[in-house]
């Protein structure tokens, strides 16, 4: 039987982190078992607020690519391509565009929110207007039939669904509706407490050193009301507590909790249990890592495979979109 299709896809917009592995690439590696996955590597779109700075963009595009294979993803089992490898996004994107209204895209929520949030760099273009009309050409082009996404994002997915009816209402009926694949997105901090983001220097990245990654948690923020080995604390205040429950067991979690609780540990020993469960899940991610860097060729051949099993399915249905639209 057909497996029904999935697809999704990452910014190359910095290097992958730790957050972006258990946010999303360990979803996609169980989903590549159960569906027909489309991964791809969004350059296109990290464009759309990084133009300014298109070699950054290019450059991790290997990155990425690198990382979705040593977290686990399978080219046997699922397509990883490039999305500015296959050209048929940008004519969908560009024939999308005649039929969006301008409203739509104008009252995307995270449309202003990122503006503001990026306020350093000029958001005022077409191209960043337009990201989500690029998104739903990367979705629809594939007629994929589920997106995985966190509850958050549901909005976001409804106008590429609006999309995909307002072109089959107009022409004719090409394009699946893209549903939800509804996923728990675990709330992973940096080592600031903050959300784990590039933007704001404090995550871990996969491409650390276990050195670094071992600096990194023992320097992290703690509960802040826990300023003694003595002071008992809060293990829900804290951002290492938070990470715990991502990597750590859960005997090991109530333990360091009630240490915690107790001051019967110090904060120390509690990262100590924390870098030993990182280091378990990354350190087959490090190995997978060293062997794909010393071998550039078998990265382009996988990456090659991907791009035009994707090229040949966005072609088909680029071939049906013309035919509606009469465009041959
Ligand atoms: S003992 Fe652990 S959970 Fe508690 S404040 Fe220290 S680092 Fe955080």
């Amino acid at each position: 039987m057909q497996k029904e299709r999935v697809l999704s896809g990452m910014q190359s917009s910095g290097k992958v982190h730790i957050g972006n592995l258990v946010g999303a690439i360990q979803n996609w590696v169980r989903l590549q078992d159960i569906y027909e996955c489309y991964y791809f590597v969004a350059d296109w779109h990290a464009l759309t607020s990084g133009y300014a700075n298109p070699s950054a963009v290019r450059e991790s595009v290997n990155d990425l690519l690198i990382n979705f294979l040593a977290a686990g993803l399978d080219p046997e089992k699922c397509t990883i391509f490039i999305q500015s490898r296959i050209l048929e996004h940008a004519e969908l994107h560009l024939l999308l565009s005649m039929i969006t209204p301008l409203g739509w895209l104008e009252r995307v929520p995270t449309y202003k929110e990122k503006q503001q949030e990026l306020k350093e760099r000029d958001l005022s273009t077409y191209g960043f207007l337009g990201y989500p009309l690029l998104q739903t050409a990367d979705i629809i082009i594939y007629r994929a039939k589920h997106v995985p996404v966190g509850v958050d994002q549901v909005p976001h997915l409804e106008i590429s669904r609006e999309i995909a009816r307002r072109f089959n209402n107009l022409y004719e009926e090409v394009f699946p509706e893209p549903e939800a694949l509804l996923t728990e997105f675990p709330k992973v901090p940096g080592v600031d407490g903050r959300k784990m983001s590039k933007s704001y220097g404090n995550a871990i990245y996969l491409s650390d050193s276990p050195e670094e990654v071992e600096r990194k948690i023992k320097t992290m923020a703690t509960d802040p009301a826990r300023v003694r080995r003595t002071d008992r604390g809060t293990p829900e205040l804290s951002p290492v507590f938070q990470l715990h429950k991502i990597f750590s067991t859960k005997e090991e979690q109530d333990e360091v909790a009630e240490g915690c609780r107790t001051a019967g540990i110090g904060c120390l020993d509690c990262k100590k249990v924390l870098i030993k469960n990182v280091f378990r899940v990354l350190e087959p991610i490090w190995a997978r890592r060293a062997e794909l860097i010393g071998d550039p060729g078998l990265l382009r051949e996988i990456t090659q495979r991907g791009n035009e099993k994707a090229r040949k399915a966005a072609r088909e249905t680029m071939g049906l979109v013309r035919e509606a639209m009469g465009f041959y």
